[in-house]
């Protein structure tokens, strides 16, 4: 935990008479982290082995941030586990592929250094801390049939990791969401949630012996139902975190950042807020902002992103309010892509702390999209940044895409999971709260019937459904192209065929759930260079002042060119910090005493 109120430094003794506030500081550090992120972490662990002392400090009470509740995927082209599952990368080919889903919003510098530091970062980790990761071989790239495009390997995942290893920290670690765990309890890694939302060859096998391990853990689940194999953002927030332990790099949590200290142009420090006082933190070598994006903040959300937006939408958890962003802004700093999220469709689960994204069911066979007006949009199946864009570009032309419905039948609720249920075979109408029908999803004996609670035009949405029940005979959606490109089938049902993303929506009752314009985080932030460093509006450097994650503006730019494009620049732009640090041959002075 974070230092007492009633610590004394060296510090506060050495500056004790001094009048001038501003000499005084309560602690003095290398390099001060701001969030606990993935990244933040990264880029503290990585100070830390450069021969540098660090700290993070995390506004929250618990550690780990949105990475905590993430899928834990990064996208790291080029990866040293490629060979192992098969397949092959090169650097040109991954440049490629992300010169031209980014063209000129990003400096090729900064994409180039992405490319070049991200297998070393995930190299550099698995050795020096033991931190591992593995290719998730079938997971496509986004757009896997542009130029250098991949079917498959270079998304990775955390390895699974034992919780029991974080001792108490366990205790402060953020929680997953229940919806990213079987039966909201179970973990589950990428390849297994693969097989049994897909029905993969093994996936009733699979299953039971999930149930059952989790189930015989007898010793663990006497301290909590949480489970002790961690999978997704648990491992991966749960690894870095016990490597910081390890390796002696302390966290102060319930400490909120405030303001950057700055002389002579020059950041040398932080001030922050803990238990209702404000803490001075000097940072000899640099400051590192990993705060996240500006999710939870209504007015930030207002000003930059499209409209309508709306807080509640989030699938974020509201922790991440732009302080780092403004900080920045406050000395001059460039800002870039402000206007644009890593963005999904959320659907509201009472209860939940925020909305549940949807990334899984959309994919699936017979189900359909549509605006107010009763019409198809959108590849359902389309990525969940693409879905977004698509909802708001319908909307824009007045047919009500903000929010928009996903229609589905009794075979699809049966079978598949809908963000704020499991499959009808395992959680039944009968079993859902009462007063959830008709709030919190709809249904009615008839399309009509359906069209008519929801507010759709009946006579549109009949017609949409029987061309695509066509379209599910022929297996070719002739309008939107479900189910053609490997990613619409990553997350399908393959033993339907013709196409494993196509089906007919025609069995009573049918049901309607209406999806919200969320995000996974935003992607706007601070200008930085190559070497994560911060720059002002006119390009110049502020000294000693870096960012990452959703504080920087994103490297990727508009696009997202696969799983793990928001944690893999996150993790990669904090060992490139710590590394620049490290290098840095002119730390600030010290203190004055
Ligand atoms: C359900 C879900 C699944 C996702 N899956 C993936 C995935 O598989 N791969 C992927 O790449 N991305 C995924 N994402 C997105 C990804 O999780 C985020 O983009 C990423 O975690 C952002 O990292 P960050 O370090 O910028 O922010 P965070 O992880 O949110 O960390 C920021 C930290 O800073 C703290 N903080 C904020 N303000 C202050 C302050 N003033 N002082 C001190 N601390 C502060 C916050 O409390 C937080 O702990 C997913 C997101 C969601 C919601």
């Amino acid at each position: 935990m974070g230092r007492g109120s009633h610590f004394v430094s060296i510090f506060e003794i050495l500056t004790m008479g001094v009048n001038e506030p501003s000499n005084r500081y309560d602690e003095e550090h290398d390099v001060i982290v701001v969030g606990s992120g993935a990244g933040g972490m990264t880029a503290a662990l990585c100070a830390k082995a450069e021969g540098l002392s660090a700290v993070v400090i995390e506004k929250d009470l618990l550690f780990g941030g949105t990475s905590a509740v993430s899928g834990g995927g990064i996208w790291i082209p080029c990866n040293d586990d490629i060979p192992r599952v098969g397949g092959s990368d090169t650097y040109e080919e991954a440049l490629t592929y992300l010169k031209r889903l980014i063209g000129d919003e990003v400096p090729l510098a900064n994409i180039e250094s992405y490319l070049k530091n991200a297998p070393e970062m995930v190299r550099y980790l698995g050795k020096t801390f033991d931190v591992k990761f593995r290719s998730v071989p079938k997971y496509p790239d986004y757009y896997a049939d542009l130029p250098g495009g991949k079917p498959g390997f270079r998304s990775m995942e955390p390895v699974e990791f034992d919780a029991s290893k974080l001792g108490d920290e366990f205790d402060v670690q953020r929680p997953s969401f229940r919806g990213t765990q079987l039966f909201g309890r179970i973990a589950m890694n990428q390849v297994e949630a693969h097989t049994l939302f897909s029905r993969g060859a093994g996936w009733i096998r699979l299953m039971i012996g999930m149930l059952l391990r989790y189930w015989f853990d007898f010793a663990w689940r006497r301290r909590t139902h949480r489970d002790r194999r961690q999978t997704l953002g648990q491992a991966l927030t749960g690894s870095l975190r016990e490597a910081m332990i390890r390796k002696d790099v302390p966290l102060y949590l319930g400490t909120g950042f405030t303001a950057l200290i700055q002389e002579n142009g020059r950041v040398v420090g932080v001030e922050a807020m803990q238990r209702g006082e404000t803490l001075r933190l000097r940072a000899r070598r640099g400051v590192v902002l990993a705060c996240g994006g500006f999710e939870s903040n209504p007015e930030m959300r207002e000003q930059y992103l499209p409209k309508p937006t709306n807080v509640a939408w989030t699938a974020v958890p509201p922790i991440n309010h732009g302080d780092g962003i403004r900080a920045g802004q406050a000395l001059g700093a460039g800002l870039r892509h402000m206007d644009q999220v890593w963005g999904s469709p959320t659907v509201n689960k009472p209860g939940a702390a925020q909305q549940i994204t949807l990334f899984v069911e959309r994919g699936m066979p017979g189900c359909v999209a549509v605006n107010r007006k009763g019409l198809r949009f959108v590849n359902e199946a389309a990525t969940y940044p693409d879905f977004l864009k698509a909802m708001y570009a319908d909307d824009a032309k007045g047919n009500g895409a903000v929010p928009c419905w996903l229609i589905f039948d009794a075979t699809f609720r049966f079978k598949y999971p809908m963000g704020i249920f499991l499959p009808g075979q395992i959680e039944p109408d009968a079993k859902l709260p009462k007063d959830w029908l008709d709030r919190v999803y709809y249904r009615a004996d008839s399309l009509d019937a359906l069209a008519q609670k929801i507010g759709v035009d009946a006579a549109n949405l009949a017609t949409t459904v029987t061309r695509l029940n066509g379209f599910a005979k022929t297996g070719v959606d002739t309008d939107f192209g479900k189910g053609g490109s490997p990613i619409d089938r990553y997350y399908s049902d393959r033993n339907v065929k013709p196409n494993p993303c196509l089906g007919p929506i025609e069995k009573a009752p049918f049901y309607a759930v209406r999806l919200d314009a969320g995000e996974i985080g935003t992607k706007g932030g601070l200008v930085t260079d190559e070497r994560a460093r911060v720059l002002r509006g006119d390009g110049s450097v502020i000294e000693g002042l870096y960012a990452v994650g959703n504080t920087a503006a994103a490297v990727m730019g508009p696009t997202y060119a696969g799983a793990g494009s928001t944690l893999g620049p996150a993790m990669t732009f904090g060992y490139v910090a710590a590394k620049d640090i490290a290098r840095a041959t002119q730390p600030a002075a010290t203190a004055t005493a």
